[in-house]
């Protein structure tokens, strides 16, 4: 998987396939969608377009919140694919645990059996936390490749990493900018950027990439796109990463997973 991908979280469909297409001549090789995002279709047709090589592309989806259940969970797969226009996932997420729905683990053997189908390389989950996780691995048998979580400098998921860690599952950013939303005015992160003669934005990428995690930054702007994938020829400090761990402040953007159910 690539360390580095393109969200397309509110990209309307009609604009998507022109973002992704930026994305993929800018050099990106990862997408990031899900079905909520109603923009697998234009994703899909930037990636056919594209004229890149399938196996050269990790296309990823996630499955809604109201299609869990194992049945539910076949026909939505069905669906993502037709929309996507491929006979193959590289990744597909379980978007939310809904713990109160109890139907992760259920979904997820459905997960399973489409992984053994080679109808997606690997499998996973997003929002879930370590009890969550820990439930799931210890009912089913694969264990998910990867968590796909919030986490930016002001979120800095300690905790979850950890467990990653201890599971042997990849830990995904999402929203690693935070959004575009404050972090990339705070000093510290200024400072830094001048000192190596990079933008804010880049230096937050920088710094995820260098702890270990897989990011996925979203733009429609064709400048940040390119902006946002040239962060492989500089490095920060330790001091540099020292500054950005002191600005942690456990502050969620999105939604508590623990108690998040729309859609279920
Ligand atoms: P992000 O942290 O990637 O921030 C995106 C915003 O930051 C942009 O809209 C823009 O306003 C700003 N931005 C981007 N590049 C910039 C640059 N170079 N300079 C200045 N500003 C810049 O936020 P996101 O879109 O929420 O998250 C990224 C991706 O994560 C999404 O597109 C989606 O694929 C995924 N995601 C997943 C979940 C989930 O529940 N699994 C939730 C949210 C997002």
């Amino acid at each position: 998987m690539p360390q580095l991908g393109f969200g397309v979280w509110q990209v309307p469909d009609d604009e998507a396939a022109t973002a992704v297409t930026t994305a993929l001549e800018a050099g990106y090789r990862s997408i990031d969608t899900a079905a909520i995002y109603q923009n697998e279709r234009g994703t899909g047709q930037a990636v056919a377009a594209s004229g890149i090589p399938r196996e050269e592309l990790f296309v990823t989806t996630k499955l809604w919140n109201s299609d869990q259940g194992y049945d539910a969970t076949m026909r939505a797969f069905d669906a993502s694919l037709e929309k996507l226009g491929l006979d193959h996932v590289d990744l597909y997420l379980i978007h939310w645990p809904l713990p109160s729905k109890d139907a992760y683990v259920d979904t997820y053997r459905a997960f399973e059996k489409i992984h053994a189908d080679g109808r997606a390389r690997a499998i996973g989950v997003s929002n879930f936390l370590p009890e969550h996780l820990d439930r799931l691995i210890g009912e089913t048998s694969v264990v998910p490749a990867v968590n796909q979580i919030e986490l930016h400098p002001q979120l800095q998921q300690t905790a979850s990493r950890e467990a990653h860690a201890r599971h042997g599952i990849a830990t995904e950013a999402w929203s690693p900018l935070g959004q575009g939303k404050g972090i990339l005015e705070v000093p510290a992160i200024l400072a830094i950027a001048r000192k190596h003669g990079r933008t804010p934005a880049q230096v937050v990428l920088r710094w995820h990439l260098q702890l270990g995690n897989v990011v996925i930054p979203k733009s429609v702007t064709p400048s940040r796109i390119r902006e946002n994938i040239d962060v492989f020829d500089f490095t920060l400090d330790p001091e540099d990463l020292a500054a950005i761990a002191a600005l942690d402040e456990n502050r969620r953007i999105g939604p508590d997973p623990a108690e998040f159910h729309v859609g279920a």
